[in-house]
């Protein structure tokens, strides 16, 4: 998909947002909806997309949905960090398939790092479900919590 190729409304995070794919959700308001990756490159891989905006991309985004985006994000990065304890996070967001998008619904990722401990392969092995509704739990309470 090239950075100009039109928003797709059946694109997977756009059936989320719908209700027509399961998610483990760990945060959501009315602009902003945030989910564990089903292919987690680390333990707490979180995935933070607009709602209501029907952009592929960060060019195509409206700075507004972006901001409220991006407050999410910090949000959710602190009460990562507060309950999982990495050694570092990365925050990252990808443009275009040649940049290595691969959903084209504009989505910023939150990757605890773990140190000595290389990322898994992005997108290419599904998450233990188990483990993945426990952390689901754990950062929904935290983020409960007022992390
Ligand atoms: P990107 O390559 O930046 O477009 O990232 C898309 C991310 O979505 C990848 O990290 C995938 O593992 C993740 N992903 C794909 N399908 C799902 C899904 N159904 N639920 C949660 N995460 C997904």
């Amino acid at each position: 998909m090239s950075l100009t190729d039109a928003y797709d409304p059946e694109n997977i995070f756009a059936r989320i947002i719908r209700g027509e794919a399961p998610c483990y959700r760990i945060y959501e308001d009315d602009d902003v909806l945030a989910f564990l990756d089903l292919y987690p490159q680390s333990f707490g891989h979180t995935l933070v997309i607009p709602r209501r905006s029907a952009a592929c991309n960060l060019l195509d985004v409206d700075t507004d949905a972006l901001c409220k985006v991006m407050v999410v994000v910090q949000r959710l990065a602190r009460a990562i960090v507060d309950e999982l304890q990495p050694d570092g996070v990365q925050v990252a967001q990808f443009n275009g398939a040649a940049a290595g998008q691969t959903v084209f619904h504009i989505h910023v990722h939150i990757v605890p790092r773990y140190a000595g401990q290389d990322m898994r392969v992005h997108a290419a092995q599904q998450g233990d479900r188990g483990e993945l509704e426990q952390l689901q739990a754990r950062l929904v309470r935290r983020i409960a919590a007022g992390a």
